[in-house]
């Protein structure tokens, strides 16, 4: 499923510097109950020396800075390298908010890598936690959203693998299974294949190699459980 973006651009804490992303630093307000309506309305209120480029709670996604402009998210080091994402805390303890809010950050993430970005593979350098930045750059003592994802059983290796698998749905990707030889071919799909090769319906490259895929061969099972083939 897609979510929409909401732009909503502050006019404040931006420095209004050119962006060209890398990667991006996903991070947590820490202010529980606070949601992407209220993070843009502190935001574009004053100056707060700091800043993300989109707030994201369990209703909708708001983005508050263009993604080709720098913000103030995790310090100067990965500011001109990376995009900064919060995600938003319920005011208690809630796994369907919780829940609610992953998904719309797993998708957010998603979207990005492959419509900004123009990246496919997530890794450990262009999806980082604010706590990796703290730790890889010293420039902030921040250690989001290690607790946050911690107190719903998420880490941030598994917020990667998420966005990854995100990845991979939106770009439609099914592994492709390719089927070289008869011997190739499973159990459940030899005997039809091996019947058309017989009669020379499947020829190959004529050294023996089929090349058929695994979609290939279930539609020509089905097709012989119909009486297609006989
Ligand atoms: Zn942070």
């Amino acid at each position: 499923m897609n979510y929409e973006i909401k732009q909503q651009f502050i006019t404040y804490n931006r420095p209004k510097t050119t962006l060209l992303p890398v990667g991006i630093v996903v991070h947590e307000t820490a202010t529980p109950g606070a949601t992407a309506q209220s993070e843009y309305i502190y935001f574009n209120g004053g100056n707060r020396k700091a800043s993300a480029h989109a707030f994201v709670d369990w209703m909708e996604i708001i983005q508050t800075i263009p993604w080709t402009e720098q913000a103030w998210h995790a310090g100067p080091t990965a500011n001109e390298k990376y995009l900064g994402i919060e995600l938003c805390r319920p005011s208690t303890h809630d796994p369907a908010k919780f829940q609610e809010v992953w998904n719309r950050g797993v998708w957010l993430f998603a979207w990005l890598f492959l419509n900004i970005l123009k990246k496919d593979r997530v890794t450990r350098d262009n999806l980082m936690s604010h706590a990796e930045v703290s730790a890889k750059w010293h420039e902030s003592d921040h250690a989001d959203p290690v607790s946050y994802f911690a107190e719903y059983g998420k880490t941030v290796d598994g917020f990667r693998a998420e966005v990854q698998r995100k990845i991979n749905e939106m770009k439609g990707e099914t592994e492709m299974v390719i089927y070289k030889t008869l011997e190739d071919v499973p159990e459940w799909g030899r005997p039809v294949i091996q019947k058309l090769i017989g009669r020379g319906s499947i020829k190959g490259d004529g050294q023996g190699n089929i090349t058929l895929s695994e979609d290939a061969v279930k539609i020509l099972v089905i097709l012989d459980r119909e009486g297609v083939l006989k």
